[in-house]
């Protein structure tokens, strides 16, 4: 068994702090210098695989922008 993860980040209260770039173990989140979101920040975005759904990054977000998703994968029955 074995666990993906993904995170989604909302456009509305990302304000680019970069805290959740640099607390994610895998190292799969940067700030995305090619948008701006209506406010007028680079947006935090998921880079390349390699999330487990750990939700550190979703905790460390002092403005609640981040939601994580996870799946569980299910080796075959031996
Ligand atoms: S910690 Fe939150 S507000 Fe800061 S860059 Fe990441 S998603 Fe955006
Ligand atoms: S859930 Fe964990 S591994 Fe995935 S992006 Fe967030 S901190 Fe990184």
């Amino acid at each position: 068994m074995s666990v993906n993860g993904w995170i989604e980040v909302s456009d509305m209260y990302c304000k680019g702090c970069e805290l959740c770039v640099h607390a994610c173990p895998q190292e799969v989140i940067d700030l995305n210098m090619d948008r701006l979101t209506t406010k007028g920040f680079h947006p935090a975005y998921i880079v390349k695989e390699g999330c487990t759904g750990c939700a550190i990054c979703a905790l460390v977000c002092p403005d609640s922008a981040i939601t994580v998703y996870r799946e569980v994968v299910k080796g075959r029955p031996a």
